[in-house]
């Protein structure tokens, strides 16, 4: 077992028990920003934000050692394992904006793998949490390396941040990408470049 303990691991009880002080503190802001928060449209925003930031960041709840034991099995297959085009939905840890697109994540296995539907279970529980789309990209494949014991593993992250889109540099049309590629997937070029060639075919064709 490697001793590294990956970061953002701890489950998180955050918003448990008692009544959330999330609508008073949006209430506030509202009247903050020039808004009168007690017009009608506004009456029920509140409740609807502290409930719509508690669902974008369910992550900090979600038990990873939960969500993967018991869904690996020994099996003999060792070639590559894709799965690509996950589409994840984040926010900026600087703005608490959206940033989302796309993740792909590869795998060389040692003997054992997981359930195909884990890997976007994986990466919907780091990403509904605030986030850099940086470490986003490497928790996701530590995690998956870590739990896997996987002769490697590649992640690629694709994404539009709305902190850009919608202010400061307001560029619409960039794309960040970032990628973390451990084991064979950092030291095999080959391995790379076969993982990266497959994953470059979809986003080609889209
Ligand atoms: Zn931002």
């Amino acid at each position: 077992m490697p001793s590294k303990k990956p970061a953002g691991q701890k489950v998180d009880v955050r918003g448990n028990g008692g009544p959330s002080e999330i609508p008073d503190l949006v209430h506030r802001m509202l009247e903050l920003l020039g808004e009168d928060p007690e017009r009608n449209g506004l009456l029920k925003t509140p409740e609807r934000v502290d409930k719509a930031l508690r669902f974008m960041t369910r992550g900090y709840k979600q038990d990873l050692d939960q969500l993967l034991n018991g869904a690996m099995f020994p099996i003999d297959y060792e070639e590559m394992v894709i799965v690509r085009d996950i589409d994840f939905f984040s926010l900026c840890e600087h703005h608490m904006l959206p940033f989302f697109g796309r993740c792909h994540v590869g795998y060389l296995p040692n003997r054992k793998v997981v359930g195909l539907s884990k890997i976007p279970r994986v990466v919907d529980a780091f990403s509904r949490r605030l986030q850099v789309q940086e470490r986003l990209t490497v928790q996701i494949a530590e995690t998956l390396e870590r739990k896997l014991g996987a002769h490697g593993v590649g992640v690629v992250m694709e994404a539009r941040h709305l902190c850009m889109m919608m202010r400061g540099v307001e560029k619409q049309n960039t794309i960040a990408v970032t990628s973390e590629m451990r084991g064979v997937f950092r030291d095999q070029q080959q391995t790379r470049d076969e993982f990266l060639k497959l994953i470059r075919r979809t986003t080609e064709s889209v």
